[in-house]
């Protein structure tokens, strides 16, 4: 690699960025599941390269089991303060400025944890993590679609009776088998509660899946979307109304949505002017991180210095912060990439 290819590559990693789909337990690091272990007294692997070598993703079915034996060890509310701090330590390493963060409340609210001391473990690390790096984090709580929209609604009266940093819900899980219809007066309620509105779409089903995301529930982003690059109409209405989509590069390709990164939708998305961000899914999962999601789409999709920042730009224009706050991270990023700029440029 030339001296220019370093320097390009520094310029990339020193971008400001915004992380706007990122799941808190997917970003859990070898070493803290190995921790996680001996506190729940369940220790099937005796060095971090053991874990590590576990972690390697082989497939869909085993990322859920890799995902399943990290949730099945927290078993302390507090645990979750560890988790929080450590994705958000990660990304600001990467230089993002903002995070929206997706914790999915049900799957540990129906193992008996207590959502509200979950809760504020989270916030403990958002806070403990602002203030030593700076880094601004709110959440969006999964209400993850396999438990059917009963269970949607129990989770809205928890969040009804405490809602710190919470600024919208998402139904993220097996989106083949259960379309977004029946979420419909759960996302009515959550709207009339303030809530912004997200779905997990195109990912593991067509565009219909979009489509009813886009019309039934009314949401204002799209997690994935990546079917959507299928159905010409579909894009313009994402256009037309402002949909987002929070495009997840390296979990498509891992996951096989995508047959190679070179194939995947966010370059059209971008050329047709819809919102698209960057983002990691599961991070420590898929072995990624946004640093890496911005070399490769430099790299694999020809995406240039501008049109990266540009990403960083939809995710804080498609942003759930108030108007205020929005402003400042759009003038302060803006202002750290001309400094970037002007400084490479010497
Ligand atoms: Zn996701």
């Amino acid at each position: 690699m030339g001296a220019g290819a370093v320097d390009t590559e520094r310029l990339i990693r020193a971008l400001p960025k915004v992380e706007q789909h990122v799941h808190i337990v997917g970003s859990t690091k070898p070493e803290t599941l190995l921790w996680l272990m001996e506190k729940s007294d369940t220790k099937p692997f005796k060095t971090v390269d053991d874990v590590r070598s576990f972690f390697q993703y082989r497939d869909f079915p085993h990322f859920i089991s890799i995902y399943c034996t990290v949730m099945a060890c927290i078993t302390d509310e507090t645990q979750f303060e560890r988790l929080t701090y450590e994705m958000l330590d990660s990304n600001a390493k990467c230089n993002v400025q903002y995070v929206e963060a997706s914790f999915s409340a049900p799957d540990h609210v129906l193992r008996g944890l207590d959502y509200g001391k979950m809760l504020n473990a989270i916030n403990r690390g958002v806070s403990r993590a602002r203030n030593d790096f700076g880094v601004e984090c709110n959440l969006r709580i999964d209400l993850v679609r396999n438990y059917g929209p009963k269970v949607g609604m129990q989770i809205l009266d928890l969040i009804e009776s405490k809602n710190d940093n919470i600024v919208s819900v998402d139904i993220g899980g097996s989106e083949e088998r259960f379309p977004p219809k029946p979420y419909v007066p759960v996302f009515q309620r959550a709207k009339k509660m303030g809530l912004h509105l997200v779905a997990h779409a195109g990912e593991a089903a067509g565009p219909e899946s979009v489509w009813e995301a886009v019309k039934q529930l009314g949401v204002e982003r799209i997690g994935h979307g990546v079917a959507a690059s299928t159905d010409p109409k579909l894009m313009q209405y994402l256009l037309e109304h402002g949909v987002a989509i929070e495009a997840c590069p390296t979990s498509n390709v891992k996951t096989g949505v995508v047959k190679t990164l070179e194939k995947h939708p966010i370059k059209t998305f971008f050329q047709k002017g819809i919102k698209v961000s960057a983002n990691t899914d599961d991070p420590s999962m898929f072995g990624t991180d946004m640093n890496n999601e911005y070399l490769q789409l430099y790299h694999r999709l020809n995406f240039t210095i501008p049109q990266l920042f540009k990403l960083t730009l939809n995710a804080i224009e498609s942003s759930f912060l108030s108007e205020k706050h929005n402003d400042n991270l759009r003038e302060s990023s803006t202002r750290q990439y001309q400094r970037l700029m002007n400084n490479s440029n010497k």
